[in-house]
């Protein structure tokens, strides 16, 4: 007998293929403020963008900064390394990137058939570190909204994973017991850690098998094990 009642999942890198998706939307920001003038290559936009977005995403995770500061000084800063000052050219695309990035359907391979398997067994909810507007926006254009009894975030929360605060909120909310719930998610640190210091079980989906030393409850590579687990 299964001891799980409620599952909870990260949204982006775990079900919504965030990297693939964030791409799709450079490329066309690229092409639309014709960056090749200023980049030379998509290559080069690309890379310095995610260094100046990790950095800040680390910031902004510790409260250093606020969300709207992230969400454009990511591409002023991408901007200034070559050699170009424009706050409001940041900002533009900031608010492109926040109104395109959202309507990206990409999923990981069998996301729509392994929700439709769990949500039937299990009551299904989201836990996510995301922007509330971004991340509602997601679930509603990819079809997801549909699996999920609650959707979680770190702005309702007032929280970020791996705080556990942010778990705290979510199983109260959901009105879930630890030891009936676990947690899926991609990110070692944010989601199973924290999980696991929160006092949840955990599966880690390493779909780029990541090596690592940390001792998980299960770990997959393909959503579709988990129909396996669960
Ligand atoms: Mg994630």
């Amino acid at each position: 007998m299964n001891k799980y009642k409620n599952i909870f999942f990260d949204l982006d890198r775990t079900i919504w293929d965030f990297d693939k998706n964030a791409l799709d939307t450079f490329q066309e920001i690229y092409l639309k403020y014709e960056l090749e003038n200023i980049f030379k290559s998509f290559n080069n936009f690309h890379k310095t963008y995610i260094k100046h977005n990790e950095k800040l995403w680390s910031d902004y995770r510790q409260g250093k900064i606020e969300k709207i500061f992230l969400s454009y000084k990511r591409f002023s800063l991408t901007l200034e390394e070559f050699g170009i000052k424009d706050d409001d050219l940041a900002k533009r695309i900031a608010h492109d990137y926040i109104k395109i990035s959202p309507t990206k359907k990409q999923l990981f391979p069998f996301a729509h058939e392994t929700l439709e398997y769990l949500h039937k067994k299990y009551k299904l909810h989201i836990i996510t570190n995301g922007f509330n507007e971004v991340q509602f926006t997601k679930l509603e254009n990819s079809n997801l909204k549909k699996y999920f009894l609650n959707v979680f975030t770190s702005e309702d929360a007032g929280a970020q994973k791996p705080n556990p605060l942010i778990f705290e909120h979510a199983l109260k909310n959901a009105n879930a017991k630890e030891e009936e719930s676990i947690m899926i998610g991609d990110d070692l640190q944010v989601d199973i850690v924290g999980a696991k210091d929160f006092g949840l079980d955990q599966i880690f989906f390493n779909p780029y098998k990541k090596k690592h030393s940390e001792n998980i409850t299960h770990e997959i590579n393909s959503l579709e094990k988990l129909q396996e687990i669960l």
